[in-house]
């Protein structure tokens, strides 16, 4: 049986480069020759903790951003041909379950999730190929149409707001998800204020397009002092319309709600640990009538946006991917991404080419 190189995860803390056996494609499924993965925050998470849906046995594919190049199609597969250049979504909703009925397709109760991208071939399940696979416009790289998830994800959390031209916007977190927020939302007009904890990823907003940044380190972590230095920055100091939590922790998802101005949305982006409680000025959510807003994953609808604009240049893909990095040195890309180092990491299978480095590439050495 032909193999290749995959990194499994066997547990907490323990994930190995191991020869495994090249997948075979059942029907209406496509086997992908990876061309590029990219590593993302989730994935540290997973590998530090593990993850209840996404790890289903042990030891597990791993990986959930690639594109690459159909290497063999399963029977009845029509669309795609040998050769072709293709990006995936990491699921697929059922379309048939009471939540894909209501359009709520992130809450579908048989959501397909797909791991593996840190491997050289990767099999895409029927479903994800019918609902949420892609041709590669031919001036994209595959690295730059890998972001097409965490992209998918941020439009997904821009679609539960109300977003009107010219407002102010908080962004608390600058990690990937965190810029592609602040990229986003500039695109759709609004003023950008940013805050993180790390001088790197605060310029990097500032690169993407936030007119100010806090940074939340200055303030020796207080978060009074961080609520009033981000309330300082809006127009009349009456806090933001529009608050958004990219972080993912309690004392984080306090501070948002206290930026919000009166009548503000606020997004809690961020997945926090399972159980995480959260405190929340009761006076202030209705006397200020406060809206709280949790979002989750991506939509076959946001995939296929996400898509749009990545090749049309709206959002520059290249920017976000600040090194590249072989198969072999995957854990050590993801431990750099949680040290603050760079955006996102290529990650490049043996046997594919590296892919060209973005304009960020430098800036944070
Ligand atoms: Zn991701
Ligand atoms: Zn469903």
């Amino acid at each position: 049986m032909p193999s290749m190189q995959a990194i499994l995860f066997y547990g907490p803390g323990d994930a190995r480069l191991v020869e495994s056996p090249i997948p075979t494609p059942g029907p209406g499924e496509l086997l992908v020759k990876v061309g590029a993965a990219l590593t993302c925050g989730t994935d540290l998470k997973s590998y530090r903790r593990g993850h209840p849906r996404i790890f289903k046995t042990l030891p597990s594919p791993f990986g959930h951003e690639f594109a690459g190049v159909v290497a063999e199609v399963g029977a009845g597969v029509e669309r795609f041909a040998i050769g072709q250049r293709v990006v995936a979504a990491n699921s697929a909703p059922c379309g048939e379950c009471a939540f894909c009925r209501e359009e709520r397709e992130s809450l579908c109760e048989r959501l397909e999730f797909l791991n593996g991208a840190y491997a050289e071939y990767i099999a895409v399940p029927e479903r994800i190929v019918r609902r949420n696979t892609y041709l590669i416009p031919d001036h994209l790289s595959f690295a730059e149409a890998a972001l097409i998830e965490p992209l998918a994800c941020v439009l997904h959390g821009l679609d539960a707001l109300d977003l009107q031209l010219g407002a102010t916007a908080v962004v608390l977190g600058c990690g990937p998800i965190g810029l592609l927020f602040v990229n986003a939302l500039t695109l759709r007009g609004l003023s950008v204020i940013a805050s993180d904890r790390h001088e790197p990823g605060l310029a990097a907003a500032r690169h993407f397009g936030a007119v100010a940044t806090v940074n939340a380190a200055d303030m020796g972590d207080s978060v009074d002092e961080q609520v009033a230095a981000a309330r300082a920055l809006t127009p009349g100091e009456r806090g933001a319309p529009v608050v958004i939590e990219a972080v993912g922790r309690a004392e984080t998802w306090t501070a948002a709600t206290r930026m919000a101005r009166r009548g503000g949305q606020i997004l809690l982006f961020g997945g926090a640990k399972a159980g995480t409680i959260f405190p929340i000025d009761g006076t202030a959510l209705h006397y200020d009538e406060l809206t709280i807003k949790g979002v989750f994953h991506h939509t076959p609808r946001h995939i296929h946006l996400a898509l749009y604009l990545i090749a049309s240049s709206a959002i520059n893909a290249r920017d976000y991917l600040t090194a590249n990095r072989p198969l072999a040195e995957t854990i050590a890309a993801l431990e750099e991404s949680g040290a603050h180092r760079g955006i996102k990491t290529v990650i490049v299978p043996p046997s594919a080419d590296l892919a060209p480095l973005g304009a960020l590439a430098h800036e944070d050495a």
